[in-house]
């Protein structure tokens, strides 16, 4: 049973969330690791809402998902999940996974073949997997008239063995499977350092820290911005603790300067966020207070 699906308007733009798992009852003290602080924990939990916490108040909810922009032009997803039936070693909640993400987008009449274009903010296990599906025993582009579109640096340095880490073990064999196959059927397009604008009013950001060349994106129509913010954050609380760092992010110092360039971009500038964690509807405004920001879900 597939329930029924949110979508947003900004400018000419339709955008959907194609969820793909609901994460019940993660420890907040695992997820930020050293960064995990019992009292400004325990002050969040006031400004938390069910969709951020069990009943409890001490375990997380979280989400994985993509993003589908439908527009005039053309049809894109953001983010590509964590796909079916891949070799998971390190990493058991992905492994040889069964989901229903196709049909999820099925419901809405958007088949693979009619996918334009697929972004990726980064190249981590959870972001790339629908980039492709086991055919015959091999993988190939899930979405086969698709160009997909990702960061050269980060291309390169999950290539090489040497980059492998106790950080970024659960993307092990991510590559080979998800990575790899596109460069091979000749329809990635590798994004440069600086990123910039690759479709009209579609644009890479340059956010690194959370992997080494991670990219936020925004697409402006109409007037209207919708920031695709990637892994800046992983969990609401994290707007009010903007330093703390998951024990996902590569490159710790980044990742906090990233989240709060993010966080000051989007209360300033008035653009509605769309995560790729957080659960609920998973969208929301941030707003500023001084050097406080606030989040509310839309
Ligand atoms: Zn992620």
């Amino acid at each position: 049973m597939i329930e029924s699906l949110l979508s947003y308007r900004v400018g000419d733009l339709r955008i959907t969330r194609i969820s793909e798992m609901s994460l019940q009852g993660g420890s907040p003290q695992e997820l930020f690791n050293q960064n995990f602080d019992a009292e400004q924990f325990a002050a969040y939990r006031d400004k938390s809402t069910e969709h951020d916490l069990q009943a409890d108040g001490e375990h997380l909810i979280q989400s994985i998902h993509s993003w589908l922009v439908q527009s005039p032009e053309y049809t894109l997803l953001i983010d590509a999940g964590s796909g079916n039936e891949k070799e998971r070693p390190n990493a058991p909640i992905f492994h040889h996974l069964n989901t229903d993400f196709l049909t999820r987008l099925a419901s809405l009449g958007v088949s693979p073949e009619s996918i334009d274009y697929v972004l990726l903010t980064h190249l981590h296990v959870d972001h790339v997997g629908w980039n492709t599906q086991r055919v015959d025993g091999k993988w190939l582009p899930t979405f086969p008239n698709a160009t997909y579109l990702f960061s050269a640096i980060e291309a390169r340095y999950y290539a090489s063995s040497a980059s492998h880490n106790e950080v970024n073990r659960t993307s092990l064999g991510v590559y080979e499977d998800s990575i790899f196959p596109l460069i091979e059927a000749g329809v990635a397009k590798l994004i440069g350092k600086e990123g910039g604008e690759v479709l009209n009013g579609v644009r890479f950001i340059p956010t690194p820290g959370h992997s080494i060349d991670h990219m936020s994106i925004s697409i402006e129509s109409g007037g209207d911005v919708a920031f695709f913010a990637g892994d800046l954050m992983h969990h609401p609380l994290q707007v009010y603790n903007t330093e703390w760092n998951t024990r996902y992010c590569e490159f710790p110092a980044q990742a906090s300067a990233s989240r709060r360039w993010g966080l000051e971009y989007a209360a300033d500038s008035g653009a509605l966020w769309f995560s790729t964690h957080f659960a609920g509807t998973s969208v929301g405004r941030v707003y500023r207070e001084d050097e406080q920001f606030s989040w509310q879900y839309r």
